[in-house]
């Protein structure tokens, strides 16, 4: 724990909070350089990641990775300098595009045609896409969200350090009063007087099972952090407006205002499970969270996990590594019985006293507006689902918008 203005925070992951947002008259300059140089349009993933980047949430990356650290990573989970690293963060280009350019030039980082960012080029490699797949993905077919991502994309990596000179849109457009940087979280939780902070990732909406396992965190640290991921997710998941807004729902009926804290955690979803689950507990820790809840099957999809792999990959590490403390929680449920929201590890009775609904029972239910059982979900939480799921199809049409 290192001291930090009104208290005690934990320390950013390999020590320092990075900051690459230049700002004043340095950005303007590199700025208008920027304009003149070889641009590199940015996927959505790219987007995320130049943004959490530049605040520190990767900490300690400063860029895009360069070669010895993007193998370390697939192949032993770490950094060339030995540092836990789950997860690459790496900026595909086309291999015509990598031709044209030498090393050590400077590129421009680009939203379509506008300037986002200056890298200067140390790298340029090829990369093996399959040996990817099956290390971060544990799967090489393309039915996977996150290897169909990486088989579409370019077939060389440009590595290099970043400076931000202008936000991407979403910053500005998508939940902007939501969107706090580790240093504006870490300043936040000390107003507050939280040392002990949980932090809790979500993709979905929060139904009574989460409110439990939330609640049973929080009453052991000092503040919950809500942080729901804003990012590129499937298409089947509920759309982030959607499920910010029945965030806010339950937080206003349910939640002490004073013990928790909204806010949005831009990164893209990579469906790596048991990789990103760590990953996700590194940059809550970059956050300043202490502890981070990591439920069954973590950043899973389909079956490509076993249900506790996402926990027990965290027991392959030296808990000092990984800094932040992970909490486990198995499934929870309402019990008839108990006449209370409980787990397995809690209730000894069977699964005909548990009220539990799947996934796919929940979109449908939902897309008829059909309100889903109070046990299962706060009647506030199912109306703004409702009537937000109809607002969306209307304003986007028939593209998928559900909950998988
Ligand atoms: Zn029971």
């Amino acid at each position: 724990m290192a001291k930090n203005g009104n208290g005690f925070s934990i320390a950013p992951h390999g020590g320092d909070l990075i900051d690459r947002v230049l700002r004043g008259e340095v950005r303007k300059a590199v700025w208008e350089k920027a304009q003149e140089l070889p641009k590199v349009s940015l996927t959505p993933m790219g987007l995320s990641d130049l943004e959490l980047i530049a605040t520190g949430a990767f900490s300690p990356l400063k860029g895009f990775m360069l070669r010895e650290d993007y193998e370390r990573v697939v192949r032993e989970m770490r950094l060339a300098s030995g540092l836990l690293w789950s997860i690459p963060v790496t900026l595909p280009v086309d291999g015509s595009f990598a031709d044209s350019l030498r090393e050590g030039q400077e590129v421009a980082l680009c939203e379509g045609d506008r300037v986002l960012a200056v890298m200067t080029v140390d790298e340029k490699y090829p990369y093996d896409k399959q040996l990817e797949a099956q290390e971060i993905y544990r799967t090489t077919e393309e039915a996977h969200p996150g290897v169909a991502r990486l088989y579409g994309q370019g077939d060389m990596l440009l590595g290099g350090d970043v400076w931000l000179v202008d936000w991407p849109s979403a910053t500005e457009s998508e939940f902007p009063e939501l969107r706090h940087t580790p240093a504006q979280t870490r300043r936040m939780f000390a107003r507050r007087g939280w040392r002990r902070v949980v932090g809790f990732q979500t993709r979905n909406p929060i139904h009574r099972a989460h409110e439990y396992i939330q609640k049973t965190a929080l009453e052991i640290v000092d503040g919950l952090f809500l942080h729901p991921l804003v990012g590129e997710t499937k298409p089947d998941d509920i759309p982030p407006e959607v499920r910010i807004e029945s965030y806010q729902a339950i937080l206003r009926d349910y939640y002490p205002s004073e013990r928790v804290m909204l806010g949005v955690f831009p990164a893209a979803m990579r469906y790596a499970g048991p990789r990103e689950a760590i990953f996700h507990a590194i940059c809550r820790k970059n956050y300043g969270c202490t502890h981070f809840i990591v439920g069954r099957d973590h950043a899973g999809v389909g079956n490509y996990y076993g249900t506790y792999e996402a926990q027990e990959i965290f027991d392959e590490f030296d808990p000092e590594e990984i800094g932040i403390t992970p909490l486990f929680f198995d499934y929870a449920f309402y019990c008839r019985k108990c006449g209370a929201v409980v787990s397995a590890k809690t209730c000894p009775h069977g699964k005909e006293d548990w009220v539990y609904l799947s996934g796919t029972e929940v979109r449908a239910m939902l897309e008829r507006g059909e309100s889903l059982p109070e046990e299962f979900t706060r009647p506030e939480v199912s109306k703004v689902l409702i009537d937000g799921l109809k607002r969306w199809k209307e304003q986007h049409g028939s593209e998928d918008a559900g909950e998988e």
